[in-house]
C-alpha cells in the first residue's frame, strides 16, 4: 500500500491570500482612481478588514453559502472587497461584463440566479432601467459613501455598500471549507448561442495565482507596482488580484479612467511597474505618450493577450519605451492563463531577428495546463511549427463543464478523454512555441470583447429584405476584427447598405453593430447546408472596411 505523506493539508482557499497579504504587507499601498473622481489609498491591512466586513454584511442581508453576489463594476478597492468578503465567506462571486447589452445582462445575472448585485455609480441608470428584470436579485447595493448616495432612485430600498460594512465591526474568522467549492462565476459569450458560465473554485483560483506569479509567466513580485488596465469582470483581471496578495505588492486601480491621459499619469504617479490589457487599449496610452513626447520612468513590463499582439505595437513598447511586452493566450474557460512568450536560455543566443519572431508567437504553457493540437479525428499532430490543428487544454485551472449544462464540453486525444477544445486553430513548434493561426468557433473579437455572429445574423434576418445573412470578422487596425455582415437579399426587395445597419439600433449594443455589409448573389454552403464562413473568411481576406 502506498505510503501517505506526513504533511498539513489546508485547503486552498481564497481568504489565505488576503490573510498574508495582510499580515505580511499590511501597510502596502491599494490605490483606487474612484467613480467619484478622487484617488482613493488604502491598504492591504485595510482591504483585509473591510473585506471581512463585507463578508458580515452579505450574511446580514440573508446571503448562504453558494449564492451569488454579482458586480457591475470598473477596477477599484471596492470591487477587490468584493472579491475577498464574497469568496472568503463560501459566497461566490459572480462579475459581470457592464459593456453588454441589457438584455444580455439581464440573461446572464438570472440564469446565475444572482442573490445581490453592487454596482457603481455608473451604471445606476442602467441598473434602474433593467431591476424589475432581475428575477433572482433580493438587494441591490450601490458601491460608493453616503455623501454620494442619490436623493431618490427608482430602484426601491437601495443600500450604500460603505453604509453596509460601516454597520460591521470586521471580527469575523474566515471559515474553512472544501477548496473545489465555488469561489467566482465569468461568463463568456465566446462560444456559439447564449453566453455560458465558467465556474471558478478556490483551488484553481490559488494555484493559477501561485503559477501567474512565477518569473516565467507574470514575473510578479512585492517589489513590483501593478495596475491591472484588464478589468476585473474580464476572467478576474487575470488572476492579478490573488496574484498581487501571494506576493504582496502595491496594487494600483484605474476605474473608468482608461484614457491614455488618466493612464499616463496614474502609471508616473503611482510608479507603476508592471501592467496587463488587451492590445486595444495600449493604443490610447502609446498616442498620448507620443504625441506629448513622453516617456515612462518606472514602467518596465506589460502582458498583453486576450488578442493578438500586433507586431508594430510590440516593437515600439520595446525600442520607444524599453517596456518588456509579453505575449499572453488564454480564455474564461482557462482562468484565463494558458500560454506565455518568454525565450528559453537557448534562444537567447538567435539572432534579434529570430527572437522577435517567437515574442510574437502565443507562447510556451506555464506548470498547470498541458496542450495538444488535434485533427478533426481527434488524433494528435506533430509540433514542428507547420501542422495547424485544433487546440485543446487540460489542467488544475481549465473548466470540466460549464454552469448550468449538464453535458461535458471535454474530448479526447488520441483516444484519451478530459481536454477541453479551445475553438482556436494553432500551430506548435519543437520548442513548445504555440502560435494561433486561425479560430474555428464563429465569433468576432473586437478590442478584446466578443461579438456573436449568431445574434448579428438573426437580426439581420429578421428584415423583410433579407434572404440571407451570414456575419464574419473582417481585420481592422484598431480592433483587430470587426463585424462585416455579409446579405443575399430576397428578390425583388430593395435595401440599402444604411437602412440595414439602421436596423441594427437598439436590438444590440452600438459597438457590436457590424461595420460594413457586402451584398451577395450566394453564401457558400457545405454539402449539410451549413455556412462556410472558413470560404466566406477567404472571399472577403481583402475587405477593407469604412472605418479601418
Ligand atoms: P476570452 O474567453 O474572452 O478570454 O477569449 C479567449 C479567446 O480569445 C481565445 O480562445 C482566442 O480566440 C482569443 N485570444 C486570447 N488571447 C489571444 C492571443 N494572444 N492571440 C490571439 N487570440 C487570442
Amino acid at each position: 500500500m502506498a505510503l501517505m505523506g506526513r504533511m498539513m493539508s489546508d485547503p486552498l482557499l481564497i481568504s489565505s491570500l488576503l490573510t498574508h497579504a495582510e499580515r505580511h504587507s499590511g501597510e502596502t499601498e491599494i490605490v483606487s482612481k474612484r467613480v467619484e473622481g478622487d484617488l482613493h489609498r488604502s491598504n492591504w491591512r485595510e482591504v483585509a478588514r473591510r473585506s471581512r466586513q463585507a463578508a458580515q454584511a452579505f450574511a446580514r442581508l440573508g446571503a448562504e453559502p453558494g449564492d451569488r453576489i454579482a458586480t457591475l463594476a470598473w477596477n477599484g478597492h471596492r470591487h477587490l472587497e468584493i472579491y475577498y468578503g464574497s469568496s472568503g465567506s463560501a459566497l461566490v462571486c459572480h462579475t459581470i461584463n457592464p459593456r453588454l447589452f441589457p438584455e444580455q445582462i439581464v440573461w446572464i445575472a438570472n440564469d446565475a440566479a444572482d442573490r445581490i448585485l453592487c454596482f457603481d455609480a455608473t451604471f445606476l441608470p442602467l441598473v434602474e432601467k433593467i431591476a424589475p428584470l432581475l428575477k433572482t436579485v433580493q438587494h441591490f447595493v450601490l458601491m460608493t459613501s453616503r455623501p454620494h448616495m442619490p436623493a431618490s432612485s427608482a430602484i426601491p430600498n437601495l443600500l450604500c455598500f460603505d453604509d453596509l460594512l460601516d454597520a460591521e465591526t470586521g471580527d469575523y474568522a474566515w471559515p474553512q471549507f472544501d477548496e473545489n467549492t465555488a469561489s467566482s462565476i465569468c461568463y463568456t459569450s465566446g462560444t456559439t448561442g447564449h453566453p455560458k458560465g465558467a465556474v471558478y473554485s478556490h483551488r484553481s483560483t490559488v494555484l493559477h495565482g501561485y503559477a501567474a506569479a512565477l518569473p516565467d509567466a507574470m514575473d510578479c513580485s512585492g517589489r513590483d507596482v501593478i495596475l491591472p488596465v484588464v478589468p476585473m469582470f474580464h476572467v478576474n483581471a487575470w488572476g492579478l488580484p490573488y496574484s498581487a496578495a501571494i506576493v504582496g505588492c502595491k496594487l494600483v486601480l484605474p476605474g473608468p479612467h482608461l484614457d491614455g491621459k488618466s493612464l499616463y499619469e496614474l502609471f508616473e504617479g503611482e510608479k507603476v511597474s508592471f501592467s496587463a490589457g488587451v492590445p486595444t487599449v495600449w493604443l490610447g496610452l502609446l498616442n498620448y505618450v507620443k504625441a506629448n513626447n513622453l516617456k515612462f520612468s518606472t514602467f518596465k513590463r506589460t502582458v498583453i493577450g486576450g488578442s493578438a499582439c500586433p507586431p508594430a505595437m510590440m516593437k515600439s513598447l520595446q525600442q520607444d519605451f524599453g517596456i518588456e511586452v509579453i505575449h499572453a493566450w488564454g480564455m474564461t474557460e482557462m482562468s484565463p492563463l494558458g500560454t506565455l512568450s518568454k525565450l528559453t536560455t537557448r534562444q537567447l543566443d538567435l539572432p534579434a531577428e529570430q527572437q522577435q519572431r517567437l515574442l510574437e508567437k502565443q507562447g510556451r504553457v506555464i506548470y498547470g495546463v498541458d496542450m495538444a493540437i488535434i485533427d478533426d479525428e481527434g488524433r494528435s499532430l506533430p509540433w514542428d511549427g507547420q501542422s495547424a490543428g485544433n487546440l485543446v487544454v487540460r489542467g488544475h485551472w481549465v473548466i470540466s463543464q460549464y454552469f448550468n449544462h449538464d453535458e461535458s464540453p471535454l474530448v479526447s486525444v488520441d483516444g484519451q478523454p478530459g481536454w477541453f477544445p479551445t475553438g482556436d486553430v494553432a500551430t506548435i513548434d519543437a520548442d513548445g512555441f504555440m502560435q494561433i493561426t486561425d479560430r474555428s468557433k464563429d465569433v468576432i473579437k473586437s478590442g478584446g470583447e466578443w461579438i456573436s455572429s449568431i445574434d448579428l445574423e438573426n437580426i439581420a434576418m429578421a428584415h423583410p429584405a433579407v434572404h440571407e445573412a451570414a456575419v464574419i470578422a473582417a481585420r481592422h487596425p484598431k480592433w483587430d476584427e470587426r463585424p462585416l455582415l455579409v446579405v443575399v437579399k430576397k428578390p425583388d426587395a430593395a435595401v440599402t447598405r444604411e437602412e440595414l445597419l439602421a436596423f441594427y439600433e437598439g436590438r444590440i449594443a452600438k459597438w457590436q453593430i457590424p461595420d460594413d455589409i457586402a451584398f451577395v448573389t450566394e453564401i457558400p454552403h457545405t454539402a449539410t447546408g451549413k455556412v462556410q464562413k472558413l470560404k466566406l473568411r477567404e472571399q472577403f481576406l481583402n475587405h477593407v472596411l469604412p472605418s479601418a
